[in-house]
């Protein structure tokens, strides 16, 4: 079974902003690649971790996440130094997941024997597509063989905990250029991969182009077909679908994600990082000036924070575990948070009966329908 943390377990995730370009749809925080700004960044990193270290007395770090932005923008010296001090002040689990994003263009075989030597134990791939034609129109700072090129070079240096994220509903996208991609991953050497779909975000470049992009995306129903060839594509690799996004082969399901949709406690370091602690939110600053000036005058770097109250915190809670294929066990569910509240079970009750979730037992879990219509399901939860 997924998400068997411990009393005290919790993540880190770190958020390194730094990219060589910004992407036309990412919608993240991320800052141009330049020197004297990484040092600011380093300096106040290590501030904020000072100031939260002592929130982790008597917890055990089971999972330890570097993304971005390009994490692979920093040297190795660099991230060696952040995971020492991490090292220093927190107690790691011996089998702590450690995760480092990269993007193709800065593979080398040094750079992952020294990630390596310095125990991150699990790379993410910035792959997004293996089709040079979609990597073009993503604007995209690699080719489709620089990306298979950097797996192969990742596990040649021995790190065999290999992920890639595969973006799907692209413009100009076809049933054909998609089963070409999937048949390129099947010779890869990965144990986990994240799926995501192309949506027009808000302050994106192609979100100010959607009336251009918008023809060439693919129709709802080429959209359900390029899913669900992925979906029996990847699972005849032995990658099986275990959350909305996600697919693993056996035991190598992400650690740390799996901690988001279980409501394990996590910390969130860097401009703009969010987290999770003792039941409350709350996201740092997305500007590096404003979150370097808060850390010197020793504040944290937040500006957002939010504590539901225990039933809408229930609600949300439970609607994020549905993510996962195995559902959600009620028994256990109700010992960690409490015993359901009257919303949530008529929420439960009304998307039996429209068939969006199966009850068996003391499992509820979506169906495929389900699956289809998450966010909405989510929205009738919450
Ligand atoms: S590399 Fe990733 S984080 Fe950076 S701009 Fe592109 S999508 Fe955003």
């Amino acid at each position: 079974m997924i998400g068997n943390d411990l009393l005290g377990d919790v993540s880190l995730y770190i958020h390194i902003p730094f990219c060589s370009k910004k992407c036309p749809y990412c919608h993240f925080f991320v800052l141009p690649d330049k020197h004297a700004l990484k040092e600011q960044f380093l300096a106040s990193l290590f501030q904020e971790w000072k100031l939260r270290a002592p929130l982790l007395q008597g917890k055990r770090v089971v999972s330890i996440y570097f993304g971005g932005g390009t994490p692979s923008r920093l040297t190795a010296l660099q991230i060696s130094t952040i995971l020492s001090y991490i090292r220093k002040d927190a107690h790691i689990a011996s089998d702590c997941e450690i995760t480092l994003e990269v993007n193709p263009e800065d593979a080398s075989k040094e750079f992952f024997i020294s990630l390596k030597e310095m125990g991150i134990n699990r790379i993410s791939f910035g792959i997004q597509s293996l089709d040079d034609a979609q990597l073009i129109t993503l604007d995209r700072q690699h080719s489709s063989h620089q990306g298979i090129d950097a797996l192969d070079l990742a596990y040649s240096a021995g790190i065999s905990n290999l992920s890639i994220d595969l973006m799907y509903d692209l413009p100009h996208q076809t049933l054909f250029s998609w089963e070409r991609t999937l048949e390129r991953v099947s010779a890869l050497p990965i144990t986990h991969l994240s799926l995501y779909n192309l949506t027009l975000e808000p302050h994106t470049v192609f979100f100010k182009k959607q009336a251009e992009i918008k023809p060439y995306l693919p129709n709802p129903d080429l959209s359900f077909s390029l899913l669900d060839t992925a979906v029996a594509r990847l699972s005849s690799l032995g990658l099986e679908r275990y959350e909305i996004s996600a697919f693993a082969k056996a035991g190598c399901h992400s650690r740390h994600n799996t901690g988001y949709w279980t409501a394990r406690s996590f910390l969130g370091l860097g401009p703009s990082a969010f987290s999770y602690w003792e039941k409350k939110r709350f996201r740092n600053m997305a500007h590096l000036n404003r979150y370097s000036e808060s850390l010197t005058q020793g504040q944290f770097p937040v500006d957002f924070e939010e504590k539901l109250g225990f039933y809408e915190q229930q609600k949300e809670l439970f609607a994020v575990q549905l993510r996962l294929v195995q559902g959600v066990d009620l028994i256990r569910f109700e010992q960690r948070h409490g015993p359901l509240g009257l919303d949530l079970m008529k929420s439960i009750d009304c998307l039996v009966a429209k068939e969006w979730i199966d009850r068996r037992g003391s499992w509820v879990k979506l169906t495929s329908q389900g699956q289809l219509f998450y966010d909405s399901a989510a929205s009738e939860l919450i």
